[in-house]
Formats: structure tokens, C-alpha cells, sequence
């Protein structure tokens, strides 16, 4: 029997050369042999040399994520992606003070050659998603892994792409977390929550409202969690708002701001964003964070995603008292860091008032992008002053 392969078209291998881990359907001249959704299959070129190997999806214009670029002479086994964590656990060891952080992204995809899985720690419980056909070819030696290097108790997979279903691979609980983020405390739900439970890729962006807050009224929306308003209580800030249009979200977000404060200036308010900045006084707050959820999950609704984004900032930019800081924020990854800005200084020039960019922000470190991967910088961010 023939094995299966990737046939490139002439002149296509450019991009697996340049080591992008996506292959998409247009650079594919055939697929030989009876090769099965989830299959790791060798790429080749037109002329026969391997390029590398990926994770095979029939059914997807990304038709394979590749996770090997160049010839391989052994075998994809336990020990293979046992040395592929290890790498990227290192990683973590240089960005991460665990005494005061347990929660962090282990894990990051392509990010770390690891494409289709994301795993998240959150002190003894992991949360998995994987987001491949094939990803559970990497299932044995992650929970062997989780288990013996990290001191995970329970692991949690979120199977399909909606987070609804999901599995224990370990230690069957409820799901409720509790873990610190320098040095705070704070609960997630790794089975009802979003994505793995908790945004952890805001934590230095958080860190960085900690520090500004002194003296503040903040206004946090689209606080979820309430990982930005504990943040900012914890610099001291007057006052802190969280506003999210989600009950469940702001229950969590009341819990996790008293995990931390015994007494605490905190309003909680559940309504849409964009009719509450529209409707609110202009002299309430002199700090406001913007970090809503991806208005674009896909590249034909940008121009809606960037309408939403300018909205919301022109609001905030209007309604901000004299001297603010606004720290906004996409996680869309079809709007990049230029357009992102571009958006902003659109609703800035029709604010009509003078605002400095004080800083750009990113994802945080145990997020990395790999190098060739740009679609991998998802989370673009800016701390701008408005006079
Ligand atoms: N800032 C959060 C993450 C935000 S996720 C953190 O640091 O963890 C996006 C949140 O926006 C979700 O909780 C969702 O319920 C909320 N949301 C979505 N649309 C909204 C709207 N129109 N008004 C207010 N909140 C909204």
C-alpha cells in the first residue's frame, strides 16, 4: 500500500519553505493514498522532497497544520511531542514567577509549534482544546506530561469548536479554579467558562491598570471575569465599575472581586456596552478598559467589526473626564494592529480632543507568536491619554 501524501502544486512550496504552519487547498496538487481526516501526512514538493508534516483536514481550506517543517527520519510518537512540551514548558519557566502566578498558558498552538492545541494551567487543573482533527494523536503524552511535570490533578478537554461538550481526561470535578495571577486571586469555571475558563493573555495588560489606577474611577467593560476591575481595586483606584451584558459574567466577576477585598468600592452593572456609553454622563470616569470579545471572527465581517470598534471608542473618547486613560483593546484577528489603530484614530479625530498614545500593548509572553505565523498576533492593545 501506497503511504498517503501531500503532492505540492509547481512553485507552491514557498510558504512551507518559509516555515508557515498552514497549508492551505490551493497549493495542494493531490493527495495520494486513502489519507483519513486526523492523518499526519509527509508534504512534499512537486519534485518529490519532503517539506515537512502536518496534521490532515479534508474538510478545511487550511487543508493541514503543519507541526514538523523539513524531512523527519523517526516516528511522531509519546517521546516526539513529550520533547515539544518540554520546549515549550522552558519557556514558561523564564516569563512565569510561579510563586505568584499559577495560572498561565502552557500551551499556545502554533505559537509553540504545536498547532491545533491549547492547554491553559490553572494551579492543578488544566484545560485542553484542540482544534485539529488528528490533535489527539498528542493526547497520551499531554496528560502523561501534565501529569508528571506540572502536578496536574485534573485535566479538562473542551472537544468542539463551540466549548460546549467537553470531557475529564483526569480527575472528574466541577470545573471551579481558583488560581493566583500576581499574586491575586481568582476563580474560573474551565467547563461552562469561555474558551479555557479565563483570558489569561490580558495578564500584563492587567498589570499594567494595576499601576495606573491610583486614585481612579474605572470604568471596566466587557469585564467578564472582572480580571481588569480586581487590577485596579488593587491599585487603589476610588471607584471600580464592571459592566457586562452577561448575569453569569458579572456574578463571576462580584466572586472574584471579593476573593480579594474584604471592603470595596464595586458597582456591578449588566447591560449592553454601546447603549451604556452612549447614555452615560461624561464627568464619571477618568479610566476606562475596553477590551470587548472578537467583533470579527472572519475576514468578510471587518467592516462591521471595525464600525463596532470605532463606536465604542469614540463613545469612550467623548464620555472620558479631562486627563483619562483609556486602554482598548481587539482580539480580532482579521483587524491588525494597524488597522486597529487606524479605527482608533478615526474615532479620536471625530472625539475632536488632544490623545497620546502612552503605550502599545500586546498578548502576554506564555502567548507567543511564532515568527512566521502573523496571523498569530491576535491581541492588539493601546493605554492613550485624552486631554
Ligand atoms: N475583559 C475580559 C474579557 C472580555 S470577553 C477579561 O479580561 O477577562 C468579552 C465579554 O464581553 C464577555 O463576557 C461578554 O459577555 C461581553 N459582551 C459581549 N457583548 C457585550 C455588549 N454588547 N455589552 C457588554 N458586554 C458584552
Amino acid at each position: 500500500m501506497v503511504r498517503s501524501y501531500i503532492q505540492l502544486k509547481k512553485g507552491k512550496e514557498r510558504a512551507v519553505l518559509l516555515r508557515h504552519p498552514w497549508l492551505f487547498s490551493g497549493a495542494i496538487q493531490h493527495v495520494k493514498g486513502k489519507a483519513r481526516s486526523g492523518d499526519i501526512l509527509p508534504i512534499l514538493s512537486e519534485k518529490g522532497e519532503i517539506l515537512g508534516y502536518g496534521f490532515y483536514n479534508p474538510d478545511a481550506q487550511i487543508r493541514a497544520k503543519i507541526f514538523h517543517t523539513g524531512a523527519y527520519s523517526g516516528i511522531f510518537d509519546d517521546d516526539y511531542w513529550l520533547t515539544k512540551f518540554q520546549n515549550a514548558f522552558e519557556v514558561r519557566k523564564s516569563v512565569i514567577d510561579f510563586e505568584q502566578t499559577t495560572g498561565y498558558r502552557l500551551f499556545h498552538a502554533e505559537g509553540d509549534f504545536l498547532p491545533g492545541l491549547i492547554t491553559d494551567v490553572y494551579g492543578k487543573t488544566a484545560s485542553v482544546q484542540l482544534r485539529t482533527p488528528g490533535g489527539e494523536q498528542m493526547l497520551p503524552a499531554l496528560i502523561a506530561f501534565l501529569s508528571k511535570k506540572i502536578g496536574c490533578e485534573s485535566i479538562y478537554l473542551k472537544k468542539d469548536k463551540e466549548e460546549k461538550n467537553g470531557e475529564w481526561l483526569k480527575g472528574e470535578n466541577t470545573g471551579e479554579v481558583i488560581f493566583k495571577e500576581n499574586g491575586l486571586s481568582f476563580y474560573a469555571d474551565v467547563v461552562n467558562g469561555q474558551k479555557t475558563g479565563f483570558f489569561l493573555d490580558q495578564r500584563d495588560n492587567r498589570e499594567k491598570v494595576r499601576l495606573h489606577s491610583e486614585g481612579k474611577t474605572v470604568l471596566n467593560a466587557f469585564s467578564y471575569t472582572g480580571g481588569f476591575s480586581v487590577y485596579a481595586a488593587a491599585g487603589k483606584a476610588k471607584s471600580v465599575t464592571s459592566l457586562d451584558i452577561s448575569a453569569g459574567a458579572t456574578e463571576i466577576c462580584k466572586r472574584n472581586m471579593e476573593l480579594n477585598f474584604v471592603e470595596i468600592n464595586h458597582k456591578i452593572i449588566t447591560a449592553d456596552c454601546f447603549h451604556y456609553l452612549k447614555e452615560m454622563p461624561s464627568d464619571w470616569y477618568d479610566c476606562i478598559i475596553l477590551d470587548p470579545p472578537a467583533f470579527s471572527k472572519h475576514i468578510s465581517t471587518v467592516d462591521n467589526a471595525a464600525r463596532g470598534y470605532k463606536e465604542i471608542n469614540l463613545k469612550a473618547f467623548q464620555k472620558i473626564m479631562p486627563k483619562g486613560l483609556l486602554f482598548t483593546f481587539s482580539c480580532s484577528q482579521h483587524i491588525d494592529r494597524v488597522l486597529f489603530q487606524k479605527i482608533v484614530f478615526g474615532a479620536a479625530a471625530d472625539a475632536g480632543r488632544n490623545i497620546r498614545i502612552l503605550a502599545h500593548l500586546s498578548q502576554g509572553a506564555d502567548h507567543p507568536t511564532d515568527i512566521c505565523h502573523r496571523e498569530g498576533e491576535y491581541l492588539k492593545g493601546l493605554i492613550l491619554s485624552v486631554e
